[in-house]
């Protein structure tokens, strides 16, 4: 079931993820790159503002940047960036790995409690925020240096003229630490993933290879509403210069400010989370916007459903499902379906990445189980994490001896090696001594025309132990009841996995990649802030 292996950089090459990403896009002749002026190619739009980016600008200020950054820094400290997406941020990105300095994005939005508990992991030695975002940084974190990205200070050093000649060449190895990117966390408590330039370099290498290998006749523009501090919109944008494509902004999601900058831009992909095929489903507003030159959606960072993959091909025959599957402490993608007969297995991710290495593990006896039988992938490879920061326990129970990253995903793997992801171990729900999937019930509920939105979690029951527990966003003006949820559901599944509780929300708690947060939807079902 390998993939068939890629070279990558020898290992003892002294090589940052910056060089080694600019180097792919000046030399190895990506489709939308060969043979043009690199200042005649649009790498970013911001769609907020309008603003845009050439590649020519990107190399300069990323150039500059790193040159007015450098004296401050000693190889291996850490800069914290909180951030909104902008044109900024993947210049300070490649700026700083260039030079080599840890990144350390977080969500531009999350709580004082979050961005305090992120920096006391991540141990920075200065700051990049905006004037917005660094009120979130005020009670933790000072006294920490602090640059804010749309200062004039800021904008000087990306244009601080530098001679070529002028740099000495920071030297940085592969296995250096490149960046600390935060696990969702959405069981335990968020933890910082620290990945090598030899991680980052693995995962640009198979993405980009992947999409010389999908020739396409037609200019790729991609449109990004997903985080630049996620591993997912880091790898994404990452890939985007490796091959010289467009990528317009979006800063937050918003249904349809998406699909007019589909409209303007003439988007032809998106990375997107399962969240927002549902809603593109559903969605009536999709008739008012001209979304044909959509080829592709890539999908990943949670479960998509079988159901509604075959709903959005039927509603967009043109537009292709890519899925994939990964983690962060993966870099992102270990698995990927490729080709037209692949994106149509929609229960399956695909088969593992191109250099990582998987296999089904009992998990009560570290055991090899064979194709077709649950159990806990393990995965091995150059883009496995070096570990999570400032936490040996959690290091040690994750990754063994031998390099394998225990995913904590409970998938199986058919004998034609494609992977299914089953369910988060963690996450399955105890009925007697049954293990119930929540993610199954999840998608036949959400194949209910009268519901938007579901998730199911565990409920504390004296007799079961754990029961169950739908929260359903109903469809506005639908009158599901309690036991018509239960009926639905009952029809579709064997008896003990039952759906036994019902509350209706008026949405279901995410995270910005697309994941429910399970924790807050049971101290709702437990506190019972949701009607019944
Ligand atoms: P994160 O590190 O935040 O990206 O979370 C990684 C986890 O997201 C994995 O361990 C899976 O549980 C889940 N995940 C990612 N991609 C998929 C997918 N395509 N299908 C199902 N679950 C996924």
């Amino acid at each position: 079931s390998l993939r068939s292996p890629l070279s990558l950089p020898p290992l003892t090459q002294p090589l940052s993820t910056t060089d080694y990403v600019l180097s792919l896009l000046r030399t190895s002749s990506p489709p939308a790159a060969a043979g043009k002026n690199l200042d005649s190619l649009t790498y970013l739009v911001d769609a907020s503002s309008g603003e845009s980016l050439t590649y020519g600008e990107l190399l300069r200020q990323v150039r500059s940047l790193a040159a007015s950054l450098r004296r401050r820094f000693n190889a291996g400290d850490v800069a914290f960036v909180l951030s909104p997406a902008s044109l900024h941020v993947p210049v300070l990105y490649l700026a700083l790995m260039s030079i080599g300095v840890v990144v350390s994005p977080a969500n531009p939005i999350g709580s004082e409690v979050e961005v305090t508990h992120q920096v006391e992991v991540s141990k920075p030695v200065i700051a990049f925020a905006t004037w917005r975002t660094v009120k979130s940084l005020r009670a933790s974190c000072f006294p920490l240096g602090v640059v804010l990205m749309d200062s004039p200070e800021f904008l000087s050093f990306l244009t601080k003229p530098v001679s070529e000649d002028s740099l000495n060449p920071v030297n940085v190895n592969q296995t250096d630490p490149a960046a600390i990117l935060f696990s969702s966390g959405t069981t335990g408590r968020v933890k910082g993933v620290l990945l090598t330039h030899r991680n980052v370099i693995a995962s640009t290498a198979v993405s980009h290879q992947r999409s010389l290998n999908d020739p396409v006749d037609y200019d790729r523009v991609g449109l990004f509403s997903l985080p630049l501090f996620h591993v997912f919109g880091f790898g994404m944008m990452i890939r985007a210069i490796s091959l010289g494509e467009k990528l317009v902004l979006l800063q937050r999601f918003e249904m349809e400010a998406m699909m007019k900058a589909v409209e303007k831009y003439k988007v032809t992909g998106m990375p997107v989370s399962p969240p927002l095929i549902v809603a593109l489903v559903k969605s009536e507003l999709t008739e008012k916007y001209d979304l044909s030159s959509l080829r592709s959606l890539g999908c990943g960072g949670a479960p998509l459903g079988k159901d509604i993959a075959e709903r959005f091909k039927r509603k967009f025959p043109g537009v292709d499902i890519v899925q994939g599957y990964g983690l962060t402490e993966s870099t992102g993608p270990a698995a990927a379906t490729a080709g037209p007969e692949e994106m149509v297995r929609y229960g399956s991710v695909g088969r593992i990445s191109e250099n990582i290495e998987a296999k089904i593990v009992d998990p009560s006896t570290g055991e090899a189980l064979p194709p077709g039988k649950n159990g806990e992938l393990w995965l091995r490879g150059p883009v496995i994490m070096k570990g999570y920061v400032e936490n040996e326990k959690a290091t040690a129970e994750t990754l063994d001896q031998e390099g394998w990253l225990k995913t904590g995903d409970l998938c199986y793997i058919d004998s034609e090696g494609f992977l299914y992801i089953v369910d988060r171990l963690k996450e399955l729900i105890k009925y007697k001594a049954y293990q119930v999937p929540p993610v199954e019930l999840e998608q036949i509920l959400q194949s209910n025309p009268d519901v938007v939105d579901a998730a199911v979690v565990p409920f504390p029951d004296e007799d079961a132990g754990e029961i169950p527990m739908a929260f359903i966003v109903r469809k506005p003006g639908s009158n599901l009841n309690e036991a018509q949820v239960i009926d639905f559901v009952a029809k579709q599944v064997a008896p003990y996995k039952k759906v036994r509780r019902v509350a209706f929300i008026n949405a279901i708690p995410k995270n910005p990649a697309g994941k429910i947060l399970r924790r807050e939807l049971t101290k709702i079902a437990v506190n019972g802030n949701a009607s019944k």
